[in-house]
């Protein structure tokens, strides 16, 4: 028999797989040649089908926080599978992983349990628009908050990596009451907004944090029209902080979107809100929202298993470990000459190359048409390094990379670096000739 290999598996793929992918990040357009398809995953690492491994940076793009086939995690969900996997009538574990999610972020009392981050993002936007009675949606430019219609305009993340504004099929309407405007600065709020969605930490742009203090003047500037403040925490929920960004930067929202990590890698999404706000969704209100699968005994098992790993203790070391891929990288394109931006935030580290840090989507995208990426992506990625295949995703360092699996991964850094300062060089003569 002849063995499975990437490339015969894409082939297939590209048959009955719109570009062979289930998510367009995945087809390695922007990076160029075929992704490789993941046959299993242990902690930091995977490998491919053809057994090749690499130190894995991608993690589900942060759903998976303590690194792949975490013990805890394949036990809990073992243990659930056993009981049988969906019921349509509450289980325990709802309720078990509602209860956590709320005693762990200030402010929020209740969740409802959805099955993505898109699912949730959707919804919230609802509520928000249900309680206010109000229509318009303010985004910012380079912010994700998954797939839906109203929510797709200038999106980051394989929005973004696709070179597309929005998407085909999204209707005028459904966007007509959708604002957009540039990160970093606060809007013009009237009395139609009923929300403003703002990802805490802008990590679907790369990583363009909030400038000192702008959460909270969003916060006073919603607070003056009555608008609601939308923190969609999908990535930065349970991972910058206990508590997300909401403890991490000490401003409250109204409403709250999260995902990737609570699924400890199972389709799990939430959003919550206060008891007030929350009571206006069906049953009890008049904002409709369902789902056959929401609140899966699987996922709330998975999720479960997750935050009981996530104490104190492993915040510090995510932090460090992040540090220290932060600072390394740092040097190791310092030393080759190479104009690069680091930026981290807690655990999440970006890169930019560029001479400046972005502060917005402008900026960002003037860093990726430097066109760097691809060569650093291709180069780590020889050296058994997997990043995402993206310019506008984050690097997600686990609790299961250790401090030898960071030093590796300079190291191959500082090959990858001096590789595209030659590239530069060699670009700068041919432009000279
Ligand atoms: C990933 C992401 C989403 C969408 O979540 P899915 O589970 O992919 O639907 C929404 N918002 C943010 C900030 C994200 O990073």
């Amino acid at each position: 028999m002849v063995g499975l290999t990437n490339e015969s598996l894409y082939s297939r793929g590209l048959d009955v797989i719109p570009g062979g992918v289930n998510s367009p990040v995945r087809a390695f357009r922007s990076v160029g040649g075929t992704p490789y398809f993941v046959a299993r995953g242990e902690g930091a690492r995977v490998w491919d089908v053809e057994g090749v491994e690499f130190l894995d940076y991608v993690q589900s793009y942060g759903a998976s926080i303590l690194g792949h086939a975490h013990p805890a995690v394949i036990g809990a969900v073992r243990d659930a599978a056993t009981l049988g996997t969906t019921f349509g009538a509450p289980t325990e574990g709802e309720v078990r992983l509602a209860e956590e999610l709320c005693a762990r972020v200030p402010g929020m009392d209740q969740v409802r349990l959805v099955s993505s981050g898109t699912e949730a993002a959707m919804s919230a936007l609802r509520l928000a628009r249900g309680v206010t009675g109000r229509p318009k949606v303010v985004k910012f430019a380079g912010h994700y908050h998954g797939h839906s219609d109203a929510l797709l305009a200038s999106g980051g993340s394989g929005v973004a990596d696709q070179g597309l504004s929005g998407s085909a099929g999204v209707t005028a309407g459904a966007v007509a009451d959708t604002v957009v405007v540039p990160w970093n600065r606060v809007p013009e709020l009237d009395e139609d907004v009923a929300v403003v969605c703002v990802e805490p930490v802008a990590a679907n742009m790369g990583l363009v944090p909030a400038r000192d203090g702008f959460l909270a003047e969003l916060r006073a500037a919603c607070d003056r029209v009555g608008a609601l403040l939308l923190f969609d925490e999908v990535i930065t929920g349970f991972r910058v902080d206990r508590g997300g960004a909401t403890a991490m930067f000490d401003v409250r929202p109204d409403v709250w979107c999260f995902g990737k990590v609570i699924g400890g890698g199972l389709p799990v999404g939430a959003f919550g809100a206060s008891a007030e706000i929350m009571s206006n969704l069906a049953p009890l209100g008049d904002v409709y929202q369902a789902g056959t699968l929401s609140g899966n005994p699987l996922a709330t098992a998975a999720g479960l298993a997750v935050l009981r790993e996530l104490t104190p203790d492993a915040y510090e070391q995510l932090i460090a470990t992040a540090s220290a891929l932060a600072d390394g990288l740092a040097s190791a394109f310092g030393e080759a000459g190479v104009a690069a931006q680091v930026p981290r935030v807690g655990p999440l580290v970006g890169l930019f190359f560029g001479s400046e840090q972005p502060q917005d989507y402008d900026d960002a995208k003037r860093s990726v048409d430097g066109g760097h990426y691809p060569r650093w992506f291709h180069g780590m990625l020889s050296r058994g390094i997997a990043l995402a295949p993206g310019p506008y995703e984050v690097m997600f360092p686990s609790l299961a990379h250790t401090d030898a699996d960071i030093a590796r991964t300079v190291e191959a850094a500082a090959e990858v670096a001096a590789d595209i300062a030659a590239a530069t060089e060699r670009a700068a003569q041919e432009e000279l000739s």
